[in-house]
């Protein structure tokens, strides 16, 4: 049989479970997943292999209106999600209203690429609400195949796999049949990190940290790493260190044990806080963190 490979770029509103759907793919935890919305700030690949096809999957930060430059440099990658597609995955949840951004769906409607609508979180409602959900998107995305999952409880994905490689085109491989993803270590160590802020802080905490990985060092039995969590301002040093540096060592000590179990080594981890005022809206400061490209 001849080889098949491309694009599948999964959009959707924030905290409709792109992100999980993507790792169950994938099967590796490549995007962190949360209960708050924008925890995706880039586009992220992670690619799956058998001997006939290669998919590239990318998860996109959600649907939102850009507030502040980060969120336009968000939005960013979502609209280049139409530019590379061979397959639109388009995410809606039970009970969804409308999307937030109506020129997204206006694409969305007028695409040549296909899109394959995913109903997901029928876990948590009745099935007849299923069908009249399945009747309102068919009306409104006439064009788009609509399957009913449950991401979280990995139901119905062999059909949706399954699906994708029907779509998908007939094309040599674009990476190595054996790559994973296109991030790079330190790319996955920085994200496990701004998860556990994000799991650990509240309010607006978790928005204005971004975290350098300053060191890598792989070594025989252990990887040495040096990390930055940067924060907008002073008082939110104050609570990302916490009472006698509890909530830092706390933070600490949660990411090296997933570090251990991502990369099957001992992790030495060593972070610390750097206050790097308003880097949300300096320009200079999100080329380095990598939003501009
Ligand atoms: P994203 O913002 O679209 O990437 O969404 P995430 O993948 O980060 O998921 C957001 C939240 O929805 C998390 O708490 C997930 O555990 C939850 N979630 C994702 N898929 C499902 C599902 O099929 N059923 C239920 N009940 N929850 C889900
Ligand atoms: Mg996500």
């Amino acid at each position: 049989m001849e080889h098949k490979a491309g694009y599948v770029n999964i959009i959707g509103n924030p905290n409709v479970g792109k992100s999980t759907l993507m790792n169950a793919l994938v099967g590796e935890r490549l995007s962190i997943i949360t209960s708050k919305a924008q925890t995706t700030r880039h586009r992220i690949l992670g690619i799956v292999n058998d001997d006939e096809h290669q998919i590239i999957f990318s998860d996109t930060p959600g649907v939102i209106d850009p507030a502040y430059k980060l969120q336009e440099n968000m939005m960013d990658f979502v609209h280049g999600a139409f530019q590379d597609a061979d397959i639109l995955i388009y995410m809606v949840e039970t009970g969804e209203k409308e999307l937030k951004d109506m020129k997204l769906f206006e694409r969305l409607q007028n695409t040549d690429i296909p899109i394959i609508l995913l109903l997901n979180k029928i876990d948590t409602v009745e099935q007849d609400f299923v069908k009249e959900q399945i009747a309102i998107w068919k009306e409104r995305l006439p064009k788009a195949e609509i399957h009913p999952i449950s991401a979280l409880n990995k139901f119905n994905l062999d059909l949706i796999m399954d699906r994708i490689k029907e779509f998908l085109p007939f094309s040599p491989p674009y990476f190595d049949k054996d790559a994973l993803t296109d991030k790079s270590e330190r790319f996955f160590v920085g994200e496990t990190i701004r998860e556990k802020v994000l799991k650990y802080y509240k309010k607006e905490i978790p928005y204005s940290v971004e975290v350098e990985v300053e060191e890598f060092f792989d070594e025989d039995k252990i990887i040495k790493i040096r990390a930055i969590i940067n924060v907008a301002r002073e008082s939110q040093k104050g609570i990302i260190i916490g009472h006698k540096g509890r909530a830092l060592k706390k933070v600490g000590t949660l990411a090296r044990r997933d570090m251990e179990t991502f990369f099957q080594k001992k992790i030495f981890l060593d972070l610390y806080v750097k206050v790097n005022k308003d880097w949300r809206n300096d320009d200079k400061q999100l080329k380095r963190f990598g939003y501009n490209n």
